[in-house]
């Protein structure tokens, strides 16, 4: 038998206006490269970074909002390395004495059942640039083939890190870790955690443990997963690449490995680096950061409901399963327009169906927001009132729910331009119905030799003549009867 042990650390960049210690713009996402960049974020000789104010003020919430305790006292330090995209020679972090300490959240792993996973740290650091690799193909200035570029726009861009403690035992909580991390950092408005765009990012760390001999592998670290389904493939792969290393005696090595998308295996990227070989020491031209109890007081008082709380109250008030609810709660936006219709139609299964269901497609395929949609509380209000009376079949319902999405038109508005009302005329049907039995008398003969799934046939054909328009139980009566009366 083997165990997961498994700790992620999140890279989460702040939505601050500006960069960490300078006043450059920190949304440079396709911006042209080496433009949002000046003396202090390219490091130059003689300049001195300044920490931001939105910096501290969304790294203390972050702290908060993940149950950590903010230290009074924090302090930078340089982290020393050499690579072409860190100007500096060294990354500003906090390492001796980080912002905050001993956080935890609640991840919920189905059924009802949550997961309880301490949070070691959040400190605060800067981005640093990133290269650009060139094809063989492409010519450099210099009329060389090939070639390494350098863009600086994301030196500087303030991000925490959050590192967690190895509590998690499985590729699918570490996953779920992650996205709840997203969500509470969306929720409180400190990170888009837009991972296309890099704004979150996650290094997850990995050792097995033989629970018959208690022997444990040595440790594993995937660095810069930019996505929750491979953090899960990477975190597959490495757990059934050590355990065969353990199976077979053989060392498993304590290494820095990342996913590989085109063969969907994990591979080497370096050994292991220990802490000493970054040569951490203080940062000389920044003070500590002080964080005094009535600014803590302060930064609390903006923190809005969170979403593990969210869910709960929505399971309790509006009576839905833990699937809705946590459905409705992963996107701030949808929640709120959950509540607004509510307010009105007092019907909270419904409204949840509409969203979680219809909703959320139809804005998948549109790849938008609820907000950037036309739809209002008023049209579910409308629509299900259209239901209610009968006005409109299920079909019909869905069709109007549709293009009220699109379009912002009230569905009675529709149903009136476009003449969707319910056909429970008898006569209507029994027309649809006689015409069908003419067209296929096959049909009718199997179904009065006893093979009575045929009826669906003439429930479809009801449907198609009427658009969706007729109720498919009226159409299946009035069928029954003909067939068997005739
Ligand atoms: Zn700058």
């Amino acid at each position: 038998m083997f165990k997961t042990v498994i700790g992620l650390e999140i890279h989460a960049q702040l939505s601050t206006p500006t960069k960490a210690f300078c006043s450059c713009p920190a949304d440079t996402f396709g911006d042209t490269e080496n433009t949002a960049i000046c003396p202090v974020c390219t490091g130059q000789p003689g300049t001195i970074p300044v920490l931001g104010e939105e910096t501290v003020r969304l790294s203390v919430m972050s702290a908060l909002a993940l149950n950590c305790q903010v230290s009074e006292i924090s302090c930078f330090d340089r982290k020393n390395y050499f690579y072409p995209d860190l100007p500096k020679g060294y990354q500003i972090t906090q390492y001796f004495r980080p912002l905050a300490r001993n956080g935890f959240i609640e991840v919920r792993v189905g059924n009802g059942r949550k997961s309880h996973i301490r949070i070691n740290r959040i400190h605060i650091e800067e981005d640093a640039g990133k290269t650009i690799h060139e094809g063989a193909s492409s010519i450099s200035a210099s009329g060389k083939q090939g070639g390494t570029l350098v863009d600086l726009n994301r030196c500087g861009i303030p991000l925490v890190e959050i590192v967690t403690e190895p509590d998690i035992t499985s590729s699918r909580e570490a996953r779920l870790a992650m996205e709840s991390i997203r969500d509470i950092l969306r929720y409180i408005g400190v990170c888009t955690g837009d991972m296309e765009k890099g704004a979150l990012r996650c290094d997850a760390n990995i050792s097995v443990i033989n629970t018959r001999n208690g022997q444990s592998s040595n440790r594993v670290e995937v660095k810069n997963i930019n996505s929750f389904r491979f953090v899960e493939k990477a975190l597959d792969y490495e757990y059934k690449r050590i355990t065969q290393a353990m199976k077979d005696g053989k060392e498993v090595v304590k290494e820095t490995r990342t996913w590989d998308l085109a063969s969907k295996t994990t591979i080497t990227m370096r050994k292991k680096e220990e802490e000493s070989d970054y040569r951490y020491f203080p940062e000389p031209d920044l003070p500590p950061l002080r964080i005094t109890g009535s600014y803590l007081e302060e930064v609390k008082k903006m923190l809005p409901e969170l979403p593990d709380e969210k869910i709960d109250r929505f399971m309790r008030d509006y009576a839905l399963p833990e699937h809705d609810a946590v459905v409705l709660v992963s996107d701030k936006e949808l929640s709120g327009f959950f509540e607004e219709t509510v307010k009105v139609t007092q019907r909270p299964k419904e409204v949840s169906n509409w969203l979680t269901g219809d909703l959320l497609r139809i804005l998948k395929e549109r790849d938008m927001t609820v907000g950037q949609s036309e739809l209002v509380p008023d049209h579910i209000v409308d629509l299900l009132r259209l239901l209610d009376s009968r006005t409109i079949s299920i079909s019909v319902a869905k069709e109007i729910f549709s293009e009220c999405v699109r379009l912002g038109k009230m569905p009675s508005n529709i149903v009136e331009e476009k003449g969707l009302q319910q056909v429970d005329d008898e006569e209507e049907i029994e027309s649809a119905i006689r015409q069908a039995m003419k067209d296929n008398p096959k049909a009718v003969d199997q179904y009065r030799a006893g093979k009575k799934a045929v009826l669906s046939y003439f429930i479809g054909a009801v449907m198609r003549r009427t658009k969706g328009r007729a109720d498919p139980a009226v159409a299946g009566s009035v069928a029954r009867r003909l067939l068997e009366d005739d």
